[in-house]
């Protein structure tokens, strides 16, 4: 009983599907399966946007998709899903499940341990997060199968939740951090049953494992709308205990100016289509707590170097501990910092030095943000900015004008 729009009600335009999602779809129907693309990418595409990537949905089971595929890969254990590769290409391929979440595993806050039974397509449609993102596109009829009313959703800029709100964040209490996503990221409204619940259920994050919820967190800041979202978590009243990190990045006045431009920086970078790498973000979120350190091991006695560093094993410390942070982030955060006193060494063959670092791009664009923010006087990013730009002859004559 889904409602089916044809392509003059829809509007999708087909040039917005990737060729090999419309590949995929179509061998598995020429073997009699169903296959739709689905989720994120049915949203994206009624929004009018090309999806990132793209998730098919079938009844066919991992065994039978994989045969059908000369690059296919079955992927986890529990919860079984296809990598089908095309050239650079990756597309995950899932066979509906059905709501075994009734009687699915749980841990005493009622959280789903496990959800894996397969089922028919109407259960899978209601076992998704929200409205928009349960929907179906069949690229061969040019037609979207809407279970839940998303696209009238899609038309309000609406996020409802499907089902009983306080049942599926008990289920699964991620779907609050991404309901506040979604919002900032479609600038949509949470729908009011959707977004009551949250203040009371959020300490339910509390029991999800952390590197889950890293994750999560990772997505919002990567999502190009990270100050929207910070924004939405404190007007959802989600920002209390939810992350260490975040209660010290949202709480210290002190810092705010420092994260408000890195996370702007962060924003506009990945609008821009370029890279983002989360050593930086986490360096710039937790700056201010390793400026107040190093400071004290100072006024403590010890030389800069070395207070510098304990001030960043002070930090990362606490922070791998609560946060899971990897240790590749981790490491990448330390040299970002432990390069900033360098910068202040602008002659000999420091600053050359420098440059030659491998991570010398980070810890610069570290250095400007901290002038920026008025940490620093901007005149030394100014001359760091001409020496990076400067041939050699322009580098001597900087050198030659500082003592
Ligand atoms: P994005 O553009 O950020 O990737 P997305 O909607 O594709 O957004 P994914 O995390 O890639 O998000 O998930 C794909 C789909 O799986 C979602 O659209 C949704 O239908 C379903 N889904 C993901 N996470 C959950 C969850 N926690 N609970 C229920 N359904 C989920
Ligand atoms: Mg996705």
């Amino acid at each position: 009983e889904p409602l089916i729009l044809g392509p003059e009600e829809h509007g999708i335009d087909p040039k917005l599907v990737s060729p090999n999602a419309v590949r995929v779809t179509q061998t598995l129907q020429e073997a009699g399966f169903k296959a739709f693309v689905v989720g994120g990418a049915v949203r994206d595409l009624l929004l009018g946007v090309k999806p990132k990537d793209f998730d098919i949905a079938t009844d066919a089971t991992p065994e039978e998709v994989k045969r059908l595929f000369r690059r296919a890969f079955i992927i986890g254990r529990r919860f079984q899903i296809v990598h089908v590769m095309f050239g650079q290409e990756l597309l995950e391929v899932t066979t509906f499940r059905g709501n075994g979440s009734n009687n699915a595993p749980k841990d005493e806050h009622g959280r789903v341990l496990r959800d894996n039974q397969f089922g028919p397509q109407h259960e899978d449609a209601a076992r998704r997060d929200f409205t928009i993102n349960a929907m179906y596109y069949d690229p061969a009829t040019q037609s979207v199968l809407d279970y839940h009313g998303g696209t009238a959703d899609i038309r309000d800029k609406l996020l409802r939740i499907i089902g009983q709100p306080e049942a599926r964040y008990r289920e699964d209490p991620v779907r609050m951090l991404r309901v506040v996503r979604f919002a900032a990221k479609l600038g949509f409204t949470i729908e009011p049953a959707t977004r009551a619940p949250i203040p009371v259920m959020a300490p339910l994050i509390d029991n999800v494992p952390t590197a889950r919820v890293f994750d999560e967190m990772l997505k919002l800041l990567m999502s190009g709308h990270a100050m929207a979202c910070l924004n939405q978590l404190r007007a959802a009243g989600l920002h209390h205990g939810l992350l260490p990190l975040l209660d010290v990045v949202l709480e210290q006045p002190i810092g705010m100016k420092f994260v408000t431009l890195a996370l702007e920086s962060t924003d506009d970078r990945v609008k821009a289509g370029k890279g983002v790498s989360p050593g930086f973000l986490f360096a710039s979120l937790l700056w201010h707590q390793v400026l107040e350190k190093w400071n004290a091991y100072r006024a403590a006695g010890e030389a800069p170097i070395p207070a510098l560093h304990l001030a960043a094993d002070d930090v990362l410390e606490a922070q791998t501990e609560n946060l899971a942070l990897q240790r590749r982030i981790a490491s990448d955060m330390r040299d970002i910092w432990a390069m900033q006193p360098r910068f202040e060494r602008r002659t000999g063959k420091g600053p050359y030095k420098l440059l030659e670092n491998q991570r010398f791009r980070a810890g610069y664009d570290f250095l400007l943000l901290r002038c920026e923010s008025g940490e620093l006087e901007t005149e030394l990013g100014d001359w760091w900015q001409a020496f990076v730009d400067g041939d050699t002859a322009e580098r001597e004559r900087l050198q030659s004008n500082t003592s």
